[in-house]
C-alpha cells in the first residue's frame, strides 16, 4: 500500500513523496526544488531511491542534479526528451515500472498537450499527472498542441472513477472560478468551490481530487456536456464541431480572458 503525501515548493507546487512500505522504498515526483525534499527526508531519516519526472519544465526537474549528488545511486525515470539530462532510465506509454523498495508497479502513460513529451504514472489507482489535468482545470498548452491536450485529458477521464489525481501544482481555487465561468448553474461546483476555500483557510492542500469529482465539476473534462458546449460557443462566437474543438475554445478563453 502507498503511502502519499505532499512537499510543497516555491509558491505553489507539490512534489509527491511516495513510500511503501514507509520507511524502504522511497520516492518522490517532479522534484522542482531539492531543499525541501532533502529536509524532509533528512528529518525522517529517510534515504530517496526513485525519482519521477512528469515533464521538462524546471520547477519539476530544477531539484534533480543536486538529489543525485546526495543519493547517487537514484533512479531517475522520465520521458525521452533531451532537455532533461539527470535521467537514469527512460520510459514510455504502456511500459509499467518497478521502483527499488517498491512492490506497486507504476504504468506510464503519454499524455502530451502541456508539452509534446509529458507523461503521467499509475500507481495504484493513484495518478500523477504533473501539469497534464489540474484540479478543476488543466495545464497551458506549451510545445504540445490543443487536439493532443484534448485527447490526453480523454485519456484519463475514461480511468476508474476513483482514481486519485495528484497534480503538480494548488492552482484549485483560480481554476474553480475559471469553471464557475463556464458553468455558473452547477450545483456540483458551488459545493466544490466552497470545500476548496475551506480547506485552503485551514491551510491544506485540495489535491489530490477522485477523478469522479473532475468528471463533475472541470470544465476540460466536460466537454461533451451542452452547458460546457454553449459557453465555450460563445466565447469562440461560432459553432463548436466536435469536443476537441470545444476543449480549444476552452483553454483559450481561459489564456485570453481569464488567467
Ligand atoms: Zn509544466
Ligand atoms: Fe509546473
Amino acid at each position: 500500500m502507498l503511502s502519499i503525501e505532499p512537499i510543497p515548493a516555491f509558491d505553489d507546487n507539490y512534489i509527491w513523496l511516495l513510500q511503501e512500505p514507509p520507511g524502504s522504498g522511497v520516492a518522490v515526483v517532479d522534484p522542482g526544488d531539492a531543499d525541501p525534499v532533502i529536509e524532509t527526508l533528512r528529518a525522517r531519516g529517510l534515504d530517496l531511491t526513485a525519482v519521477l519526472v512528469t515533464h521538462h519544465h524546471q520547477d519539476h526537474i530544477g531539484g534533480l542534479d543536486e538529489l543525485r549528488q546526495v543519493w547517487p545511486d537514484l533512479l531517475i525515470t522520465g520521458p525521452a526528451d533531451r532537455r532533461i539530462r539527470a535521467l537514469t532510465r527512460v520510459v514510455g506509454e504502456g511500459e509499467q515500472v518497478r521502483l527499488p523498495g517498491f512492490t506497486t508497479d507504476f504504468q506510464v502513460m503519454a499524455v502530451p498537450g502541456h508539452t509534446a513529451s509529458h507523461i503521467a504514472y499509475l500507481g495504484d489507482a493513484n495518478l500523477f499527472c504533473g501539469d497534464t489535468l489540474f484540479a478543476a482545470g488543466c495545464g497551458r498548452v506549451f510545445d504540445g498542441t490543443f487536439a493532443q491536450l484534448a485527447a490526453s485529458l480523454r485519456r484519463i477521464a475514461a480511468l476508474p472513477a476513483t482514481t486519485l489525481c495528484y497534480c503538480a501544482h494548488e492552482y484549485t481555487l483560480a481554476n474553480l472560478g475559471f469553471a464557475r465561468w463556464v458553468e455558473p448553474d452547477s450545483p456540483a461546483l458551488l459545493d466544490r468551490s466552497a470545500a476548496a476555500a475551506r480547506q485552503r483557510r485551514a491551510g491544506q492542500p485540495t489535491v489530490p481530487s477522485t477523478l469522479a469529482l473532475e468528471l463533475a465539476t472541470n470544465p476540460f473534462l466536460r466537454t461533451s456536456e451542452p452547458a460546457v458546449i454553449a459557453a465555450a460557443a460563445d466565447f469562440a462566437g461560432h459553432p463548436l464541431a466536435d469536443p476537441t474543438a470545444v476543449f480549444t475554445a476552452l483553454r483559450r478563453w481561459k489564456d485570453e480572458r481569464y488567467d
